[in-house]
């Protein structure tokens, strides 16, 4: 009896700790390498002469785009919350996260290197996707925080071969992907493209140097990451409708 209670209570901690998972289709080899290619042959992304009031005006617009559409998705999810701040950080790092207060946060670093409202309304999506996927209950932001602190600091990439055959590296890269995929049926709820937001796929992947790319650290492999958005693209262009579904881990 005791023993069951035991194990009962342990379950109930292991549930708690799950993320949330969703029903993916998972790239093939080829389309993960054409993926890969198209990001190698990308032109290197270059900062835009926009002001500080057109990115802050454009990321608003887009966060607005977002709030209009995401209504019956955070049902379909089951979400706590359907409710977000957006913040612009004046901060030199190209970075994005979200509090537990469930505050989205953007650096003006970042949304210097993006072209279209596409892609801005992608990012605050992904970080948004975390929110309603209840990722950040987890700690996973701090986690995500300290661990790109440290390779910004010059250690090693957490999404390094080595490490990512580790346990926790492979959940982390596994709540980056639901996330993308929840992000995706957002973005296209608000009336983006996909199709033209994937370009802040490939500009993330493409920033070198390790200041840069902090919010590479904790994410998967862009090759992978990009040829899962472009079937999640073609699912939704065959039926618009599509809802996002939640499986058991
Ligand atoms: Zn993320």
């Amino acid at each position: 009896m005791r023993r069951g209670a035991v194990a009962a209570a342990l379950f109930l901690l292991v549930s708690q700790c799950g993320a949330v998972t969703y029903d993916r289709a998972e790239p093939g080899t080829a389309e993960i390498g054409a993926a890969r290619a198209d990001i190698r042959n990308a032109p290197q992304p270059a900062k835009s002469d926009r002001s500080f009031d057109e990115l802050v005006a454009m990321a608003d617009r887009a966060a607005q785009r977002l709030r209009g559409g995401m209504r019956p998705l955070c049902a379909a999810v089951d979400a706590e919350t359907c409710n977000f701040s957006l913040r612009i950080a004046s901060n030199e790092i190209v970075n994005a996260f979200v509090d537990k207060e469930g505050n989205v946060w953007l650096t003006l670093s970042l949304l210097q290197y993006l072209e279209t409202e596409d892609e801005v309304a992608a990012i605050i999506a992904h970080e948004l996707a975390h929110l309603l996927n209840g990722d950040t209950r987890l700690n996973m932001t701090a986690q995500k925080q300290r661990q790109a602190m440290r390779y910004e600091l010059g250690g090693s990439s957490p999404a390094s071969a080595a490490s990512r055959q580790s346990g926790i590296a492979r959940h982390m890269i596994s709540i980056e992907a639901n996330a993308d995929h929840l992000a995706g049926f957002l973005l296209h709820r608000a009336g983006y493209s996909l199709e033209t937001a994937e370009r802040l796929w490939i500009v993330l992947e493409k920033m070198g140097d390790r200041k840069a790319a902090a919010i590479l650290a904790t994410h998967p492999f862009s090759g992978e990451r990009l040829a899962a958005w472009r079937i999640l693209a073609d699912m939704l262009e065959a039926d618009p409708e599509l809802m996002p579904r939640r499986i058991a881990e």
